[in-house]
């Protein structure tokens, strides 16, 4: 938290605010949150460069700056990243600001001190530690039946526990993986490695749709999560298994009880009758 949609969201507001500003200066406010510089190097390197560009490969934002240089930013559990005007207090854990050439300012805040801050080179991307290993997007193109039915084979996991990994595919977190499973009607606990074709291509539409749908809502707000504008999202609203252990189970015709297990000392949310134990 956030995931995929969450961070797609706060992409898409910055896109709308930010871009074509230029860093007019950093403050670097706790070196913990940075990759591999001071706090002296990342205000250096960042200061003057303009923002043409904000992507996301995952749940990392990729800040594209004039000079082939990127900033990427992972929000991690608590992080948030907003402009505020230049006159607003600056909240608790505050990590980093970048003074804007509107006179706004941009924040990373950051309770837990868990996200992270990257300066990358645009032309060599993969190579930095946030993005070095990291799977197809879930949301992109590549993400096909065939792709993924042979990235699943040699995986004799639980299907709940290899969609968490970042390394297959990218942006799916605990929230997601729980609502994705139950759309698609498929035990948390069904091995990777037991999805037959037409298990798989009810799992790619359902990634699809979940995450459209919770990117319309504007995200997840449990926690800490702000969208781009600092306000929280709605799609929590219209979760259909997560955090719901002992409500009735929102399928239509569907009486039974969500139930919660865990994998990985992560809670997973589901339902006993829609989704049948895998045989
Ligand atoms: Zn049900």
């Amino acid at each position: 938290m956030p995931e995929l949609p969450e961070v797609e969201v706060i992409r898409r507001d910055l896109n709308e605010t930010i871009v074509g500003l230029t860093i007019d200066s950093v403050q670097a406010r706790d070196e913990m949150v940075l990759v591999g510089v001071t706090p002296r190097q990342f205000a250096r390197r960042l200061s003057g460069r303009q923002i043409l560009d904000i992507r996301r490969w995952g749940k990392v934002l990729i800040i594209e700056l004039s000079g082939g240089v990127c900033l990427l930013v992972h929000l991690r559990m608590t992080g948030r990243l907003y402009p505020v005007p230049a006159d607003q207090t600056l909240p608790d854990h505050t990590r980093a600001v970048f003074h804007l050439s509107n006179g706004q300012r941009l924040l990373f805040v950051n309770p837990r001190r868990l996200g992270r801050l990257e300066i990358a080179d645009s032309n060599r991307l993969t190579e930095a530690k946030m993005l070095q290993k990291m799977g197809m997007d879930a949301l992109s193109d590549e993400v096909d039946e065939q792709v993924v039915g042979e990235m699943l084979r040699p995986h004799s996991i639980a299907l709940k526990q290899w969609l968490l990994d970042q390394t297959h595919i990218a942006g799916l977190g605990n929230i997601y993986a729980s609502e994705i499973l139950h759309r698609c009607r498929i035990h948390p606990d069904a091995l990777a490695n037991s999805l037959d074709p037409k298990a798989v291509r009810k799992l790619l539409r359902a990634i699809r749709r979940v995450l459209d749908e919770a990117i319309k809502w504007r995200g997840t707000t449990v926690s800490d999560y702000v969208t781009g504008r600092g306000v929280p999202g709605a799609f929590q609203k219209r979760l259909r298994v997560y955090g719901r252990e002992g409500k009735r189970c929102r399928r239509r015709n569907c009486r039974d009880t969500i139930v919660r297990t865990t994998h990985a000392g992560r809670s997973t949310y589901y339902c006993p009758r829609c989704q049948p134990v895998p045989r």
